[in-house]
């Protein structure tokens, strides 16, 4: 008979009627992308829920950070983490940058403020860090730096989908902010991202470079890209936003859950919700120790799978290691010694809104063996 599989993730659908009926309107419109009336208010539902003045949808997660790259002009080099997702650091490579890595704070996960200016040189044009598992970054301290420097500064804000710290969007920090709404993000349109930004003339500028850089029926300023979400994506996106709230809480119940369950196993660590902070629980990455837990982490990891409880090591390897990265002087082991640390010790666990009791019990056994 064996276990029912649990997975690491499981997307949020809109309810199937509901789509139904904003399809037949998009059916009886005919007008099926190129910023469409649907289009137009995720954009201004999207700004309004997370609290920020302008939002540009784009066709996924990793199209922003090469628009917004593009937008700033950045060349030269970046300075950026190794411990994210690989659209981080491809993004710079597609547009001919070098990715310079600095480490992490292995409090966070998060690139590590003090490691940022050693590695600025006369090329260094900006800073893209990642809040990673959506835990916000330190971002009045990486901002003093960049205004000493001179240096722009991208948040890849893929997993931060409505966090904030004192009431404040998270994503209002920078020069620009980029999510995705990819199937396993908290928030999905399927496939799908936006670019948040500060202004209005920023707003209109990256419209144009979503779409070929037109301005106009005739006119191109700039050697845009095609990035447009269509009108079936951003229907979806406006259903999925009303429930996105209570998706959160869920997923919030299950942290409580796993975090009540796992505090006194020795050799697991796991991060705590920080003072002031809105969180999304996107993710709920455990730390393996494997001389105190008696095992190690690819072990529990192969475990878990046997027994279909699916986790996720994320992130492993580092980018630094991808065979595109490694060979950059700043990807050096040593130079990255808490970042190789987290990655060869993480293990995300199981979290979606749709994990019942019965998941969130299994999973835990797992882990207290
Ligand atoms: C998911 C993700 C991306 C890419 O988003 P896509 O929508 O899949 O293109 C970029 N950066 C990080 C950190 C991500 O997790």
């Amino acid at each position: 008979m064996g276990n029912k599989q649990i997975t690491v993730t499981s997307p949020l659908l809109p309810n199937l009627e509901e789509f139904q009926d904003l399809l037949k309107e998009i059916w009886s419109r005919k007008w099926i992308t190129n910023n469409g009336s649907f289009h137009h208010k995720l954009e201004e539902a999207l700004a309004d829920y997370l609290k920020v003045p302008y939002v540009s949808l784009f066709t996924n997660g990793t199209l922003p950070l090469i628009t917004a790259l593009q937008a700033l002009r950045i060349t030269g080099e970046v300075i950026t983490t190794p411990y994210s997702f690989v659209a981080t650091t491809h993004a710079l490579w597609w547009n001919g940058i070098k990715p310079v890595f600095v480490d992490i704070d292995p409090k966070t996960g998060n690139i590590n403020p003090d490691c940022i200016e050693a590695a600025i040189t006369p090329k260094t044009t900006a800073i893209m860090p990642v809040h990673v598992y959506g835990k916000p970054c330190d971002t009045e301290r990486i901002q003093a730096i960049a205004d000493k420097y001179g240096l722009k500064i991208i948040y890849d804000a893929a997993h931060a989908f409505g966090v904030e710290v004192s009431g404040e969007s998270i994503l209002n920090a920078g020069d620009m902010s980029t999510l995705s709404f990819h199937a396993t993000k908290v928030y999905n349109t399927i496939e799908g991202g936006a670019m948040v930004m500060h202004d209005e003339k920023t707003k209109r500028r990256i419209d144009y470079l979503k779409n070929f850089g037109f301005a106009g029926e005739t006119e191109v300023v700039a050697p845009g890209i095609n990035s447009k979400l269509d009108e079936i994506r951003s229907a979806y996106g406006l259903l999925n936003l009303r429930q996105v709230d209570q998706a959160i809480e869920a997923r919030h119940q299950v942290a409580v859950a796993y975090r009540n369950a796992l505090r006194d196993v020795p050799g697991v660590t796991f991060f705590d919700d920080m003072p002031g902070v809105r969180h999304n629980y996107s993710y709920f990455p455990i730390f393996i120790d494997a001389e105190k837990y008696g095992m190690t982490r690819d072990e529990l990891y192969f475990k878990m799978r046997d027994n279909n409880v699916l986790g996720r090591r994320y992130f492993y390897p580092l980018i630094s290691e991808f065979t595109t990265y490694r060979g950059l002087p700043s990807s050096v082991p040593e130079n990255l010694p808490n970042a190789h640390c987290m990655a060869n010790s993480v293990i995300c666990l199981p979290m979606h809104h749709a994990l019942i009791d019965e998941d969130i019990k299994r999973v835990i056994e797992q882990i207290r063996k």
